[in-house]
C-alpha cells in the first residue's frame, strides 16, 4: 500500500467539488428542476421523466424492479429515441434482495450470418465512420426484447402485457418533444432521407418541431401492441421482423440481414463480473462488454493507493485514477472482444496480484507513457482503440422487495443507423466492431464475424456490502468514456463518501490511454498546470454523460440523475 499522505504531491491538491456545466454538447442543462429524490420503499432513475414515471408507477402497483425498468425503457424507445430502443441492444444486472444473488443478461446486438472480417473495408480502407453507421451493414439483430423478456421470466412479478401500457397510452395519445431531443433533431442531417423518419420527426415541411411540440406515434403502438400480446416472438418473426429486414436491405448500401438472422437471437445470462474493493463488492457486465473488466481492473490498481485519503477531485486524485485507467484501456482495447469467439483472459485480468504488477508502473511524479497491454495468457493481439457514442441511455431501479435493476441500453450512436421501422429506429452497433480485421501482422480481438457481437463499453454496475447486500446501483451513456463516467462517480460516492447526486454531478475525468480529458466548463480547469507538470497531456471535453444511479442510505434510498441529460430520479 503507498501512502499518498506522506507523498510531496499531496500539497498541490486543490478542492474542487462544485460543477459549473452550463452547456454539454451544445444543450442546454437544466439545473434549477429537482433531479434527486428520496425514498423509503422504491426508486427508479432514468434519462427521461416519463419513462421514470412510468417505472414508478409499475413499482408503485407491486411490480419488481425488472418489471419497471421494461416499462421506463419502452416509454424511453418512444420519448428518448436518439438513444435507445426495441431496434437495438443493452445489458441487465440484476440484483436479487431474497437470495443476494447478482445476475448479468446479455441483449447485445448480434453481426448476421453474412458479415465477414473485412465488410468495413473498402478497397482496404475503412470506411468512413458516418458513412458505415447510417447504412444497413452496420445494424445488428437487435436484442433488447429477448432479454427484457429471458429477464422478466425470471424476475417479473407483473403480466407482460401490462408493462407495454404507459408506452402506448403515450403513443397514442402523444408525447412533448424534449429540449434534448429538439436540439439533436435541429442537428441531425440523415434522419431526413429515411421517408417514415422524415414524416414522424419533421414537420410536413420538413421543418424542425419546436420543443414542446405533441407527437404521436402509432406505427410504434401498433408494434408494441402486437409485442405486448404476442411477446417477444412477435418482434422476431412475422411482419414486424420483416419490417426489419426491409429496411436493413433496402438502405444504401443495403445491409444483408435475414428473417433466419433475426429469428435465431439468443438473449444470454453469463457470468456477472464481480471485485471486491476495499468493504464492498462492484459488480458489472462482461464480455462483450468491456465496461465491467476495466472498472473492476481499475479499481484493483487503486486498492494499492489509499485514494479515499486523498482529497476529492484533486491533482492527485485525477493523476492516480487517470494511470490506473489508462492501464485498464491497454488491456481493454487488446483484449476484450466476445468471449463466445475469442478466449478472452477475463480471470487473469482481473487478478489482483496481476493488478498490483500493473499499479506498480504508476509514478506519484509523473504521468507514465503511453501504455502497453499487460503480458497475459491470451493469443497475440493488436489493439482497437475505437471508441464513439452520444447516445445510449441507463436505467437504475430499486423495488419495495429490495431487488435492484441496473441496466445500459443503445441504438448507439444518435438515431442509430436512421433506419426506422414499426414506428423504432434500428441501431448501427456493429459499428462497434474493429472496421481493421488485422493490424501490424496481428489479428484484432474485436474484428467482425457472423454471429459475433460487437465489443462494448457499457458499464451498468451494482455495489454490494461485504456482507452482500446492495449498495448502490450506477450507470452511463458514454461510448467508451462510460467506465471513465462510472468510475468517478464510485470513487465519489465510495470513496469520498458523496451523497449519490453529488457523485454524479462531479466532474469527469477520463483517460483512455491516451489524453487526459476533463470536462469542460468546471473546476478542473484549476488542475491544468499541475496536470501538465506531471506530464499528462489535457484536453477539455464538453459531452455529457448521462449518469442514473440509486444509493441504499440509513434512512432510505437516495436517487440521482445526471443535470447534464434531462433524466430524473422518482420513489416513493
Ligand atoms: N455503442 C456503445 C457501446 O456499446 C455505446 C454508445 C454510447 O454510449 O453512446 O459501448
Amino acid at each position: 500500500m503507498i501512502n499518498l499522505l506522506n507523498s510531496k504531491s499531496v500539497i498541490l491538491q486543490i478542492y474542487a467539488a462544485i460543477i459549473i456545466v452550463s452547456i454539454t454538447s451544445g444543450c442546454s442543462v437544466i439545473t434549477s428542476r429537482n433531479i434527486t429524490s428520496t425514498a423509503t420503499k422504491y426508486m427508479i432513475s432514468a434519462a427521461n421523466p416519463l419513462a421514470a414515471k412510468a417505472g414508478a408507477e409499475i413499482l408503485n402497483i407491486g411490480g419488481s424492479a425488472v418489471d419497471a425498468a421494461i416499462a421506463a425503457q419502452l416509454v424511453l424507445t418512444l420519448v428518448e429515441p436518439q438513444s435507445s430502443g426495441i431496434g437495438g441492444g443493452a445489458f441487465l444486472m440484476h440484483y436479487d434482495a431474497k437470495t443476494g444473488k447478482v445476475e448479468s443478461y446479455d441483449g447485445r446486438e448480434v453481426a448476421p450470418r453474412s458479415a465477414h472480417p473485412k465488410m468495413f473495408l473498402r478497397d482496404g480502407k475503412p470506411l468512413n465512420f458516418l458513412d458505415a453507421a447510417t447504412s444497413g451493414i452496420s445494424v445488428g439483430v437487435p436484442g433488447l426484447l429477448r432479454m427484457l423478456e429471458l429477464a422478466h421470466r425470471d424476475h417479473g412479478e407483473l403480466p407482460w402485457n401490462n408493462l407495454f401500457n404507459p408506452a402506448i397510452k403515450l403513443a397514442e395519445e402523444g408525447f412533448s418533444i424534449s429540449h434534448r431531443l429538439a436540439y439533436l433533431l435541429s442537428r441531425e442531417k440523415i434522419l431526413r432521407k429515411t421517408p417514415s423518419a422524415k414524416r414522424y420527426f419533421y414537420s410536413s415541411e420538413g421543418k424542425n418541431k419546436p420543443v414542446g411540440s405533441l407527437i404521436k406515434n402509432a406505427a410504434l403502438a401498433k408494434t408494441f401492441r402486437s409485442v405486448a400480446a404476442g411477446g417477444a416472438d412477435a418482434f422476431y418473426r412475422g411482419p414486424i421482423a420483416r419490417g426489419i429486414v426491409a429496411a436493413v436491405v433496402g438502405s444504401d448500401p443495403p445491409g444483408h440481414m435475414t428473417l433466419a438472422d433475426i429469428a435465431a437471437y439468443r438473449a444470454v445470462k453469463r457470468s456477472p463480473i464481480c471485485t471486491d474493493y476495499r468493504k464492498w463488492q462492484i459488480c458489472g457486465m462482461g464480455p462483450p462488454s468491456s465496461g465491467g473488466i476495466a472498472i473492476a481492473q481499475i479499481f484493483g490498481i487503486l486498492e494499492n493507493f489509499e485514494i479515499e485519503k486523498i482529497e476529492p477531485t484533486s491533482l492527485m486524485a485525477i493523476h492516480l485514477v487517470g494511470e490506473a485507467s489508462a492501464l485498464a484501456f491497454a488491456d481493454r482495447n487488446a483484449y476484450l472482444a466476445d468471449s463466445d469467439f475469442i478466449p478472452v483472459p477475463v480471470y487473469s485480468m482481473i487478478d489482483k496480484g496481476y493488478l498490483k504488477s500493473r499499479a506498480d508502473l504508476i509514478s506519484l511524479k509523473k504521468a507514465g507513457p503511453k501504455r502497453a497491454p499487460g503480458e497475459l495468457p491470451t493469443l497475440n493481439y493488436s489493439a482497437d482503440n475505437t471508441s464513439k457514442g452520444l447516445s445510449t441511455t441507463h436505467i437504475s431501479v430499486i423495488d419495495s422487495e429490495g431487488n435492484s435493476v441496473s441496466m445500459t441500453s443503445s441504438i448507439e450512436t444518435t438515431f442509430g443507423s436512421r433506419l426506422m421501422t414499426g414506428g423504432f429506429l434500428l441501431n448501427n452497433q456493429l459499428t462497434d466492431f474493429s472496421f481493421q480485421p488485422v493490424r501490424a501482422n496481428k489479428p484484432i480481438a474485436n474484428s467482425v464475424a457472423p454471429w459475433k457481437r460487437p465489443r462494448s463499453s457499457m458499464a451498468p454496475t451494482l455495489v454490494l456490502d461485504h456482507k452482500g447486500r446492495l449498495v448502490m446501483a450506477i450507470g452511463s451513456p458514454g461510448g467508451s468514456r462510460i467506465i471513465g463516467y462510472v468510475v468517478k462517480t464510485l470513487v465519489a460516492a465510495l470513496d469520498w463518501k458523496k451523497d449519490i447526486q453529488a457523485a454524479i454531478d462531479m466532474p469527469f475525468f477520463v483517460n483512455r490511454n491516451s489524453v487526459m480529458e476533463l470536462e469542460k466548463g468546471t473546476s478542473l480547469k484549476l488542475l491544468e498546470p499541475g496536470l501538465k507538470k506531471l506530464g499528462h497531456k489535457v484536453k477539455f471535453i464538453s459531452r455529457a454523460s448521462g449518469l442514473h444511479g440509486i444509493r441504499i442510505v440509513t434512512d432510505g434510498l437516495r436517487g440521482g440523475a445526471d443535470k447534464r441529460r434531462e433524466g430524473v430520479a422518482l420513489g416513493n
